[in-house]
């Protein structure tokens, strides 16, 4: 299929010398002759190549620029600005604006051939980094804890032990940099990576489980978006009202933030999953529905070796009782239904080397939140000793708790352990904390 070019500019004549000139070299040309217009067809039409005038009626040229700069989904489209005037301030202002190339009239057509051939180059359109070959022998897997604490950051003396950052971790398996959501966490997550590769190029998947603020808010503060040796790529689902793409960039918009998404100088892919298997280079990943406001969901890591599983926002479908007898819960009436539910998320977590769980409240705390889709401790942990996950971690911490509350959490979900009789480890999820898989896990 031939490339489309699509020149706006309100000079007739000159769109005509330049059209027949590019349709001469097997482009497709469209033509506008003023701003407004020009948009419209750049909506519809989605060209390769914007060849767009300055001084124009209906919207000029810089307003032309950025509002295409503005839509996340037009980002590989190339503008060239051309202008009858050559003042250092305009060129200046056009880059700002988000033009690609910035040209003086009149133009010599074959330049503009030959500037244009350069820019749509194919080679120089990233390819997402679906699989990035191996360089060095797979190390032993790890993960990291960035952000533990649920809805909120919670700075303060009083959450210095377990953290205040929310939602955020760290997966390095088979070469590959996962990062599991990216609340606030991620912005320290950001800087340690660049220290880390220091000039080397850097490739990340980051897997979100939904776009509640907790989970993406550390986005725009994470440096390896600012920097062009860097691909990132963000993978989730699709969400209730909106697509991922425009969530993640309706955040970024004024007056929330000052650089817009569409601006960013890295390498960034945004992929909505519609398949709930699906590879990150040699890693399988499975995603499975939480009970949670809204799409949300879980995800599953095949590591070769290791299986790490992160549910971290999640309210399990049954509830138990002192004796560690299932109870239906108020928003399911039904036990069979909730036994229904809870035997998929069994299937999902079994056999699991780490689960990281949403346990957000406490007995007494759940009773006035249930069907808010956040986890009682003591219901986790009998669905992590049901599943015969080897260790739990206790995450998304209330903002509400403080480390002494959560040491008490901790106290109350040993004491299930026990009274189950489970081999299974248990620990709060800790901001800094690393937990490496090599050579053979060691219950906390
Ligand atoms: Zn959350
Ligand atoms: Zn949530």
């Amino acid at each position: 299929m031939s490339k489309k070019i699509l020149i706006i500019d309100d000079d007739a004549e000159y769109r005509q010398l330049m059209g027949e000139v590019l349709s001469l070299e097997g482009w497709s040309v469209l033509e506008a002759a003023d701003g407004e217009t020009g948009l419209e067809a750049v909506s519809r039409e989605r060209p390769d190549v914007v060849l767009c005038d300055l001084l124009m009626p209906r919207s000029n040229g810089f307003l032309v620029c950025r509002k295409i700069r503005s839509d996340f989904t037009l980002r590989h489209t190339k503008i060239v600005v051309a202008s009858g005037q050559d003042y250092d301030s305009d060129r200046l202002a056009a880059r700002e604006a988000g033009a690609d190339e910035y040209l003086t009239k009149p133009i010599k057509p074959y330049d503009l051939l030959a500037l244009i051939a350069r820019l749509t180059d194919d080679t120089t359109i990233m390819a997402p980094p679906e699989v990035i070959p191996p360089t060095a022998p797979p190390q032993p897997a790890w993960l990291k804890f960035w952000g533990v604490r649920g809805s909120v950051p919670t700075p303060g003396p009083g959450t210095v032990r377990y953290g205040g950052n929310t939602t955020c971790v760290e997966v390095r398996a088979q070469n590959q940099i996962v990062i599991l959501d990216g609340g606030t966490g991620l912005r320290p997550l950001g800087r340690s990576l660049l220290a880390e590769f220091q000039d080397q190029p850097l490739h990340i998947t980051i897997l979100l489980t939904h776009t509640h603020w907790d989970h993406i808010q550390g986005l725009p503060f994470f440096t390896p978006i600012y920097h062009p040796r860097c691909r990132v790529r963000i993978l989730g689902f699709e969400g209730a009202r909106r697509g991922l793409v425009n969530v993640l960039t309706g955040q970024m918009e004024s007056p929330y933030f000052p650089v817009p998404f569409g601006e960013l100088p890295g390498n960034i892919e945004v992929d909505e999953l519609k398949d709930l298997e699906f590879p990150v280079g040699n890693l399988r990943v499975r995603a499975w529905f939480a009970n949670h406001p809204g799409i949300c969901v879980g995800y599953r890591i095949h590591t070769g070796n290791e299986l790490i599983v992160f549910f971290p926002d999640n309210e399990p479908h049954c509830r138990y009782d002192e004796a560690g007898q299932p109870q239906p819960t108020r928003a399911e009436a039904s036990l069979d239904y909730a036994r229904s539910q809870e035997s998929k998320m069994i299937e999902f977590l079994h056999g699991a080397d780490v689960a990281i769980l949403d346990a957000q409240y406490d007995r007494p705390e759940y009773e006035k939140h249930v069907g808010w889709g956040h986890g009682c401790v003591d219901d986790v942990v009998m669905l992590a000793v049901r599943a015969q996950v080897k260790r739990l971690f206790l995450f998304h911490h209330d903002p509400d708790h403080d480390d002494n509350r959560l040491d008490e959490l901790l106290a109350r979900a040993r004491q299930i352990v026990t009274r189950e009789k489970s081999p299974l480890a248990v620990a709060l999820a800790t901001e800094g904390q690393i937990v490496r898989f090599a050579p053979a896990l060691q219950p906390a």
